[in-house]
Parts: structure tokens; sequence; C-alpha cells
């Protein structure tokens, strides 16, 4: 792209955007003792964040003419705003107040496709545009998160410093921060992290669970779950479940401290008063959409996020109840040991359809990603990461994009594979709903099918459509009369 004569000095840095993440990204930058502009639509975010922590090196603007006014060129500008037409609007605004040189970078979660279609929207101006993915939330933004960053080649290397300072470490020290690539290659491979989270979420959601309806109370689920955490299924997500299990309502329970270490058996966890309507904010439902594109069967993704739907429609739900008298509401028999099982191969499940997806869109948009490196920056900072990334990016670096052929990756599963069997198997059993666990099962079991009955459903549309079939000994395609050749199977 038209890439200008760069400075070789640091630009000037702005955060746009402080809600949450953009506050939390402002202070992190200013941590690395860079000075930090920081504007936001509506400026009394901007005035309390620069009151409460101006000191740390923030320095405030009240509207976009006065921000681009206070910075030196070349300016780094990121917006930290609702994604969809808000940063639509922002660039316009920007890209009447920059100069060639500068560079946007929109760090919210935007749909790749918008991303593609905003660098072209920049293309000829001299300025700079990056898509970049970020992960961690609030805590991770303030204190390191996992950053994916793609666009403009010169407008990276620009930004590059800032983004490795303030990124997440792996335990090996390395940055949790890479160039991806072009256009929206940031977007998608944040899209896909999300996909992947909503999957691990649900994966979790179901082996809990499975906990209670197997009769442990709070504490002994909380300790399991500690215990899960504490080897190789170690991760983000699992250490906030074992939190949120420790937990106890304080709303009309007589509690001071809303953090116990032990004997919660006769309070109430605050968790079992969250209502169970999953909400989304849409990055999982366009992961599932883009497998669907592209015809990658990102089935426990799509199933995840289906799984967030279901769990809306209360009313729908509600009426739904048949009175199935073969759902047990105890079932026995579900060892937790089966259920970590379980919920190891469905993080390899999860991390194995998203990165056969990454691979799939990889190649559809043209962006040569380095998934080995997608993995590494996933190690620290992200909400997926889990201590299964570091043999991810092996396996990835060694056996190429697709885990389920990797013998490492494939050993594990297998491995894993009876105690997960028999817990979906039980949960199914006793009507426990495990769409995740089952949907992953069936993916596995389809893989490892030597045939499988799509056979019929060729022969289906051949009689119907006339489609036309490949046959297994011969090459080519074939369209049959599909008379009756057996007497007595036809009426
Ligand atoms: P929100 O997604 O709630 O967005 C609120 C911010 O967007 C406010 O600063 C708001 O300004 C600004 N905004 C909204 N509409 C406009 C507009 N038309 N023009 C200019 N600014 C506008 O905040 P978060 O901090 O949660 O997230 C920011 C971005 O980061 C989002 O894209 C989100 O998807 C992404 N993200 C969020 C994560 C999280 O854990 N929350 C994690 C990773 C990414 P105002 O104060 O004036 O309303």
């Amino acid at each position: 792209m038209d890439a200008p004569t760069t400075s070789t000095d640091e630009p000037s840095i702005a955060v746009t955007g402080l809600a949450a993440m953009g506050a939390a990204l402002a202070r992190n930058i200013a941590g690395t003792g860079r000075t930090v502009h920081v504007h936001n639509r509506t400026p009394e975010r901007t005035r309390t964040l620069v009151d409460e922590h101006g000191a740390e090196g923030l320095v405030g603007a009240d509207d976009l003419d006065a921000l681009i006014a206070d910075m030196e060129p070349p300016r780094l500008v990121i917006a930290m705003i609702a994604s969809g037409p808000p940063i639509d609007d922002l660039i316009g605004q920007l890209r009447e107040r920059l100069d060639p040189g500068d560079v946007i970078v929109d760090a919210g979660n935007s749909d790749f496709r918008d991303t593609e279609r905003r660098a072209g929207r920049l293309t000829g101006t001299g300025i700079g545009f990056l898509g970049m993915g970020v992960s961690g939330g609030e805590e991770g933004a303030r204190l390191g998160p996992s950053l994916m960053p793609a666009g403009d080649r010169w407008a990276f290397e620009l930004a590059e410093p800032v983004l490795v300072d303030i990124a997440a470490r792996a335990t090996d020290g390395t940055p949790c921060c890479a160039y991806l690539g072009t256009g929206g290659a940031g977007h998608y491979v944040k899209m896909v992290h999300n996909g992947i989270e909503y999957a691990d979420m649900g994966a979790i959601a179901e082996a809990v669970e499975l906990l209670r309806r197997g009769g442990r109370d709070t504490d002994e689920m909380a300790a399991i779950v500690e215990g899960w955490n504490g080897g190789e299924l170690g991760s983000f997500l699992l250490e906030i479940t074992a939190r949120i299990l420790r937990v106890v309502d304080d709303v009309d329970d007589d509690v001071v401290d809303d953090v116990v270490d032990g004997g919660t058996a006769d309070r109430h966890l605050l968790l079992d008063r969250v209502a169970d309507r999953a909400s989304q904010k849409g990055t999982g439902r366009l992961t599932a959409q883009e497998a669907l594109e592209l015809g990658e069967p990102a089935t426990t993704i799509a199933e995840a996020t289906f799984h967030r739907s279901l769990s809306a429609l209360v009313d729908r739900r509600r009426s739904a109840a048949l009175g199935d008298t073969t759902i047990d509401a105890r079932p026995s028999g579900i060892d937790p040991d089966d259920t970590a099982a379980a919920l190891l191969a469905c993080r390899l499940v999860a991390l194995a359809q998203g990165f056969d997806l990454l691979a799939a869109g990889s190649e559809a948009h043209g962006w040569e990603l380095d998934l080995p490196r997608v993995a590494e920056i996933w190690r620290a900072g992200c909400i997926i990461r889990s201590v299964l990334l570091d043999p991810i990016a092996e396996a990835l670096r060694t056996d190429g994009p697709h885990l389920v052929t990797s013998p490492a990756v494939g050993r594990r599963l297998d491995e894993a594979t009876p105690g997960w069997r028999r817990t979906t198997v039980a949960a199914i059993g006793a009507g426990v709903p495990v769409p995740v666990m089952s949907s992953a099962l069936a993916w596995r079991d389809a893989l490892a099918t030597d045939r499988l009955p799509t056979a019929l459903i060729q022969a289906q549309r051949d009689v119907f459509g006339a489609h036309t079939y490949e046959r297994t000994d011969r090459d080519g395609t074939f369209h049959s009369s599909w008379t009756p050749t057996r007497p007595g199977t036809h009426p």
C-alpha cells in the first residue's frame, strides 16, 4: 500500500473511546512511560479519566480537533469504540483531520469484512490503517492483552514498539503481539479466537453442570475445578470458573465478604441467582457464519453459539417442558475424571476447528496466516489462554494446520475419548443437555469413521434431483435411474 516516508521517531499516541477497554489500554500505554492523548465522544468520560489518572501520563482533549492539534505527527490514533457504524463515522472524521503518515488503529471487535472495506476507503490518503484484535478483557487491556494487528505493514512498523511494550508476555518472554497480514486478518483471527472461546466456555459450563447434577456441593465443585485448573486443563477460563464457584450471593444473605474460602454449602452461590439467558456480542455468530460460508465444519463452535441463543428462548423453553420421565435429575456414575477428559477433548476440538477455519480463511482471503504464531500470541493475555497453547503451537509447526491429523494431538484425543464418551453417554442418558461435548464427539467420531452414511445422501440427491454421484470403484460422475433391482423392495 501507499507507504509514506515515515519518521523513525515514535509516533505521538492517542486513544479514543474511553469505556472499560479504552481507558485500560490508555493507562497500560502510559505505564510504559509514554504520553497518551485521550478522547471520548462524550467528554465527561475523558475528564473523569484524566481527573483520576492524568498523573500517569494522560492528556485529555474534549473534541477531535483539540486531540489532533495536541499531537505531533506522525500520529497513532487507537480507536476503542463500539464496532459497526460508529467506527465508520469516526474514520470519516479522522480522515478529514489526519495527515499522510498518521495511522488509525481500529482496536474494537469489528467484522473483518468491514475492516477490509475501511482499509480500501483509506487507500490513497497516505493515512495508514490497522484492524487489531484485542483480547483479555478490561484486565488484559490494563495489564497486558494479546494483540492481533493487521493492515498496512508500514503502519504496523510505526505502531510496533508501543504494541510490543503493552502486550502480554508468554512464559518464555515472547510478546503476545504479531503482525498477521493485510486487511482484515487481525479481526479475522480475533473472531475465530472468540469462536473458540464460545466453545470452551460452553464445555466448562456443561462440565460444572454435570458436577452439580451429580450431587456435588458448591465447595466440592469449586475444589474439583481448582484441581482441574492445576493440571493440563489449566486456563484462564477455568481459573475464573473456580473463582465464580466460591462467590456467595450477598443480596439477601448476611454475608460481609463476598469471597469465601470454604463453607459455602449452606449459603447461596451468586451463580445460582444469575439468569441462565446467555448473551453474545456477535463474534461467535460471525465465526459460525464464516465456517458455513467456507464449508469448514466448525460444528462445536456453531453449537456453542446456538446454545446461547437457545438459552435466551425462556418462554419457549418453559412451554417445551414435555414431562419426559427418562430425565434423571440426579444422574449417578459420572466420574469427575471422565468429565475432565471430556473437557480436555472439547478444548482440543474447539482449537482444532478454530485453526481449520483460520487455515481456510487464510487461503480464501489471501493472508498467509502464520498459524503457529497465532497459537503463540494466544498463550498469554487473552481469554482462551491455556497451558495447551504451547503444545498446540508446536503441533501446528510440526504437523501443519489440521490439528486432528497431528499424531500428538490425535494421541491426546484418543486417551481422552473413553472418559469423554462415558460422560457424554451418561449425560444424554440422563437427559442433561451437553451440546458442546456431544457435538465435539460427533465431529471426532465422524472424522474417524471410514465410511460415512453420506453415501445414502448422495443417492437420494441423485434420485430426486439427478445431482449425480461419484463411485468408489471408478472415476467420473454418474447418474442412475435407481429402478429397484431387488424384487419386493418397491411398493
Ligand atoms: P463499548 O463496546 O461499550 O463501547 C463504548 C465506547 O464506544 C464509548 O467510549 C462510547 O462513547 C463509544 N462510542 C459509541 N458509539 C460511538 C460513536 N458513534 N462515535 C464515537 N464513539 C462511540 O466499550 P468497551 O470498552 O467494552 O469496548 C470497546 C471496543 O472493544 C468494542 O469494539 C468491543 O467490542 C471491543 N472489545 C471489548 C472487550 C471487552 O471485554 N469489553 C474485549 C475486546 C474487545 P460514549 O462514552 O460517548 O458513549
